[in-house]
């Protein structure tokens, strides 16, 4: 079975409010089987939501539609769904008294426009909303011939969880034939979108039943592995059978299957292996500091670190030797390793970390152009330094060489 979202309400159609429901509720969707084809947003206008409706009604078996059941003006989604089903509406006694009653307890008189929140579809079943005035609605029956299933919902999102918790999952279990959705995450550092896909596509192509997924972010890519089983056990093992090829292709690139961070990967490596890593950050910032100390628990292995923008800093608190940082630039092989080094000695840790590049949109140069990162490991067995040219604006540049010192430092754990 398939099912459609529909979001009714105008200021999801604005630069200021995005919808989230459908996010919640495509999840329970999936837990129960049930693939999400379409989702559709909508502004709180008659016309365009009956539209939507009909053809959610024309292509989808399940119809959900958040949002719009309030008493306001703006508030059409039963009157639209009606019209879109071509039933009628009626005023459902027993939901005015409690509304009337709920009034009554603040002290307030209810207005008119109220009542409205008590129409119900011919033939819907009332969902009680146990944390606000408006009742979700469930129909399901013929509908062109065709079996459908029709629920309206509330749109803020307390309300909307909570129906559908308390109403709105068993029966849709009821109705939806047992099937099992199971989605495998390989999370992948420091690899490019393409090449990955390049080596990996011949793998999944021969797995047409195994929906795959790529996700792109700076410098991680989310590989999903989404298969339909009668079973959890069933769909789990077709999705790892793919993973696992996968990940033999991808080797010491894949560095979580189980939806871990890179922060969390590290954190566990470093924890594993009794290691302490100390930081010397120029262009990110202590954006490295940041994520490692995101994880709780960091204090165990992160002892800290410095900031190190000016070249002065870079001397006094990294030891970094001010000939060199003359002779060579601050943005340079030489001064990453002196960074990474300087601050293992001070801080006495198992790794020291050194990061120094041109984060942009100015300070750029032939020579050393924006993107240009250093990227340097210290640790017993010696240095590590990698330059690479990230592409970008400041904020990903940033990103980016956060997560290849991340991985440095996972790869030298490993
Ligand atoms: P109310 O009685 O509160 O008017 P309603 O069912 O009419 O209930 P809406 O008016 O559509 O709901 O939305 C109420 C609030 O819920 C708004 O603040 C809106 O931003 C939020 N909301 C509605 N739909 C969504 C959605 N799909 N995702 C996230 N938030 C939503
Ligand atoms: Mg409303």
């Amino acid at each position: 079975m398939n099912a459609e979202i529909i979001a009714v309400g105008s200021e999801m159609l604005t630069p200021h409010r995005v919808d989230t429901n459908s996010l919640y509720l495509t999840e329970q969707l999936n837990l129960l089987g049930v693939d999400v084809i379409f989702k559709s947003i909508v502004g709180d206008d008659m016309r365009r939501m009956v539209a939507a409706a009909q053809h959610g009604l024309f292509r989808s078996d399940i119809i959900i539609v958040s949002g719009g059941l309030g008493p306001t003006e703006d508030d059409l989604t039963r009157e639209a769904i009606a019209e879109a089903l071509g039933v009628g509406l009626r005023r459902d006694p027993e939901i005015v008294a409690k509304l009337e009653q709920r009034f009554a307890q603040r002290g307030w008189k209810m207005t008119p426009n109220n009542a409205k929140q008590a129409d119900v579809l011919e033939g819907a079943t009332v969902l009680p909303n146990p944390n606000g005035t408006a009742s979700g609605q469930w129909l399901s029956g013929q509908f062109e011939g065709r079996e459908r299933i029709v629920v309206l919902l509330p749109g803020p999102p307390h309300e909307m969880k909570a129906l559908f918790e308390s109403e709105v999952r068993e029966r849709l279990r009821e109705k939806v034939p047992p099937a099992h959705l199971f989605t495998r995450t390989l999370k992948i550092a420091m690899l490019g979108e393409s090449a990955v896909d390049a080596r990996v596509a011949p793998i999944y192509k021969r797995f047409s039943d195994v929906e795959t997924t790529i996700l792109a972010g700076a410098g991680e890519i989310e590989l999903h592995f989404k298969t339909r089983a009668a079973t959890l056990e069933q769909a789990q093992e077709r999705a790892d059978e793919v993973a696992g090829l996968v990940e033999d292709e991808l080797d010491d690139a894949v560095y979580s299957r189980n939806g871990e961070s890179l922060e969390q990967i590290v954190g566990y490596w470093l924890q594993m292996r009794n290691a302490t890593v100390a930081v010397a950050e120029s262009c990110t910032g202590g954006l490295l500091a940041e994520r490692i100390t995101s994880i709780s628990g960091s204090s165990r292995y992160f002892l800290g670190g410095a900031v190190v923008y000016s070249n002065n800093l870079k001397t006094e608190f990294a030891g970094v030797p001010a000939d060199m940082i003359e002779r060579y630039g601050a943005v340079s092989r030489e001064v990453a390793a002196a960074l990474a080094e300087g601050i293992r000695y001070r801080c006495e840790s198992t790794f020291g970390v050194g990061i120094t590049g041109v984060a942009g949109p100015g300070g750029g140069s032939v020579e050393k152009p924006v993107g240009l990162v250093y990227h340097a490991v210290a640790s017993d067995s010696g240095t590590e330094v990698i330059q690479r040219n990230f592409p970008g604006d400041r904020k990903r540049i940033r990103r980016f060489a956060s997560t290849m010192a991340l991985d440095m430092i996972r790869k030298k754990l490993m």
